[in-house]
C-alpha cells in the first residue's frame, strides 16, 4: 500500500500546546474540505510505501516526535494503521494534526497516537457548513489521549461559534484546552476580538489560550 505525501521535513512545531518542539513532519496530501484560510493546499505529491517514509524519517535519528499532518491524514487511514505500528516499533511519538471531523477513522488509530491536535472548524471562519456533530464525536474518541482543540479566528468569526465551541468542550471534557489561533495576529481589530472570545470562554471555565502560529513569526517552514 502507498500513501500520497506532499513533503517530509524537519522543523519546529508552530501551532498549539507543543509549540517549539523539534519534530519531523510528514505531510499527507489531500483534503476534502475548503476552508477559506487554508494555507496547505498543495498541488503535488509523491506516492510512498511505509518503508520509504521510514527511510526518510531515519535520516533524522535525533527526532523522536513525528507530526502527522496534511491536508487531512485521516483521509488515508488504511495506510496509517500499519504505518503507525511501524513507528511505534521505532519508539517514535506520534502527534496527529487533524481537522477533527473523521471520528470513525480516528477510532481505528487512537491506540497508536500520543498527541492529537484537533480543529474545531467554525463555519463563520471557514465559510463552510458547521461540523459540531462530528467534532463532538471526534473529541469523545480523542480524550483517550493527550488532546487539545484549535480554532482559527478571522475577522469574520462570530461569537455564537465560540459559545458553541466552549459548550462542546464543557460537555465532553471540561479541562480540554481550547486554542484560539488568529489568522493574522497583527490586526488590532482581530486582537480585540480574540480578547473578547477569551473572556467568553473563561466565563464558562474553559482553559482558553491565544496562540499565533510560531513558525510563521520565525520565518521557518
Ligand atoms: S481542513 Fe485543513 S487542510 Fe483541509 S482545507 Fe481546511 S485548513 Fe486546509
Amino acid at each position: 500500500m502507498k500513501a500520497r505525501i506532499s513533503e517530509i521535513f524537519k522543523s519546529i512545531q508552530g501551532e498549539g500546546l507543543h509549540q517549539g518542539q523539534s519534530q519531523v513532519f510528514v505531510r499527507f496530501f489531500g483534503c476534502s474540505f475548503e476552508c477559506k484560510y487554508c494555507d496547505t493546499k498543495l498541488d503535488a505529491y509523491h506516492e510512498y510505501t511505509a518503508e520509504e517514509i521510514l527511510a526518510q524519517i531515519n535520516t533524522y535519528p535525533e527526532s523522536r516526535c513525528l507530526s502527522i499532518t496534511g491536508g487531512e491524514p485521516l483521509e488515508q487511514v488504511d495506510f496509517l494503521i500499519d504505518f503507525f505500528k511501524s513507528l511505534k516499533k521505532l519508539g517514535k511519538t506520534i502527534h496527529l494534526e487533524t481537522n477533527g471531523i473523521l471520528y470513525r477513522n480516528l477510532a481505528k488509530v487512537i491506540d497508536l497516537i500520543e498527541v492529537i491536535a484537533m480543529d474545531f472548524k467554525l463555519s463563520s471562519s471557514t465559510g463552510m457548513k458547521d461540523y459540531w456533530y462530528p467534532h463532538r464525536e471526534f473529541l469523545k474518541v480523542a480524550i483517550a489521549k493527550d488532546v487539545f482543540v484549535k480554532a482559527v479566528i478571522t475577522n469574520a468569526t462570530l461569537t455564537d461559534d465560540i459559545r458553541i465551541a466552549a459548550a462542546v468542550i464543557k460537555e465532553v471534557k471540561r479541562d480540554t484546552v481550547l486554542i484560539l489561533q488568529p489568522e493574522n495576529p497583527f490586526e488590532d481589530e482581530l486582537k480585540r476580538k480574540l480578547e473578547y472570545f477569551k473572556k467568553i470562554c473563561q466565563e464558562v471555565a474553559i482553559d482558553v489560550r491565544i496562540l499565533p502560529q510560531l513558525h510563521k513569526r520565525l520565518g521557518v517552514k
